[in-house]
């Protein structure tokens, strides 16, 4: 047996759906195909009912019906695994699917779970609002401390810690392997990471101790703001049971979605350095504007967590938030005179994106209430793409002139 280093994340990315990740085996596709084929059938058919026995006892690994799964969504599941260097992974028609059906497979009435009060906002509606009517409680923790989660989780019926890496808005990056650490001192309490704003280029959890992580497909991994998805990867134990859910959900992703979705992760290594150097030049730049209050970008020595990211990652994304002088009206202001970026919610495209919380997100809510949640009038959200940075940092230049009025 000769082993050899694992491939590195950019070749992964070109490959993880077809070679095994010490690159031995090669899986051919139909008529021999480079790119994967779009398979569009919800059934599939058997040569006898020979062929069914087979199938049913075990012995043979087909495709049945297309909810259960398809060639190439199955393709895209094994270029996602590879790039987690996870045993497994599972795909789903968006990442609220892939989050919600995953819960759905872990917990049962009486279990108990806590998440960080940072978590995705549809999340930690799903918890409190959804799992409760079934019997499941939760606790939310402030992000930042592990003896937090600690002293949230009660033996014997915490089963699953959520928790962001990074989070939005301000980016805050959960210390997985001490999460890691208290979680598991619980048998069958299991550590699950929304790693959607990292990527597995910039953060891989699982190698640090996390048992499931999750991703929204529709941002970094599809790239282009072309489709919707989500993703769990994990043990085969824990991805099967949670695919088993999926079957009776009813969340899976289609082929369409699925082909773009692989298309998009091959040039994901490519993307994610581009969003990461582009990220850091802006909010360095940000953070030396008369104009701009505050900056939030774990690779600056300003964040919070900028310890946990130097240990963990190896880039920031292109995620910079930021507040501008002035009140609700300065910040439409700037994102009014913006000319490249888009106002639109999401992230993680190749067209930079920006956005004002207050107006989206937040917007039933009063000056008052975003403060007291943390979101400020004047706070910005830019999703920077992959343009050419000399030209994001001219429009930013001009739109801040704008905030003054
Ligand atoms: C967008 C997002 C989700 C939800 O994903 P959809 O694909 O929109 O369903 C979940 N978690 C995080 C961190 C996200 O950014």
């Amino acid at each position: 047996m000769t082993s050899r280093p694992p491939l590195l994340p950019a070749t992964v990315a070109v490959h993880g759906a077809t070679h095994s990740l010490d690159g031995d085996s090669r899986a051919s596709k139909a008529g021999d195909a480079v790119a994967t084929p779009i398979v569009l059938s919800s059934t599939f058919g058997f040569q006898s009912t020979a062929d069914l026995r087979d199938f049913f006892e075990g012995r043979s690994n087909r495709h049945e019906y297309a909810r259960y799964g398809t060639p190439t969504v199955l393709s895209a599941e094994r270029a996602l695994a590879s790039l987690e260097r996870a045993e497994d992974c599972a795909l789903f028609g968006s990442g609220m699917a892939a989050i919600t059906t995953s819960l759905l497979a872990m917990l049962k009435a009486g279990d108990h779970v806590v998440l960080t009060s940072d978590c995705y906002r549809r999340t930690r509606q799903f918890v409190e609002g959804t799992l409760s009517r079934f019997g499941v409680t939760a606790t939310l923790v402030e992000p930042g401390a592990a003896s937090l989660v600690e002293r949230a989780i009660v033996p014997g019926k915490t089963r699953v810690v959520l928790a962001e890496a990074p989070s939005n808005p301000y980016l805050r990056i959960a210390d997985i392997p001490a999460l890691a650490e208290v979680t598991h001192r619980h048998r069958g309490t299991k550590l699950a990471i929304d790693a959607t704003f990292a990527t597995p280029i910039n953060l891989r959890p699982l190698e640090h101790g996390a048992d499931i992580v999750l991703h929204s497909g529709t941002k970094y991994l599809g790239g282009h703001n072309d489709l919707l998805a989500g993703s769990v990867a994990g043990s085969s134990a824990l991805v099967s049971a949670i695919r088993e859910m999926r079957g009776v959900l009813g969340g899976v992703l289609d082929p369409h979605a699925a082909y773009l979705l692989e298309r998009g992760m091959k040039t994901l290594a490519l993307r994610v350095a581009r969003h990461n150097e582009s990220g850091l030049v802006i909010a360095r730049f940000l953070a030396n504007h008369p104009n701009v209050e505050t900056v939030h970008y774990p690779a600056l020595a300003s964040h919070p967590d900028h310890e946990v990211f130097m240990r963990l990652m190896t880039g920031a994304g292109g995620v910079v938030t930021f507040t501008v002088r002035g009140g609700i009206d300065a910040g439409s202001r700037f994102v009014d005179a913006l000319k490249i970026a888009t106002i639109a919610p999401s992230l993680g495209g190749v067209e930079t994106l920006v956005e004002q919380p207050a107006l989206m997100s937040f917007y039933e809510l009063t000056t008052e209430e975003r403060l007291a949640i943390g979101i400020p009038d004047n706070l910005i959200r830019l999703s920077v793409g992959i343009e050419e940075c000399a030209d994001l940092i001219d429009d930013l230049t001009r739109a801040l002139e704008r905030v003054a009025g």
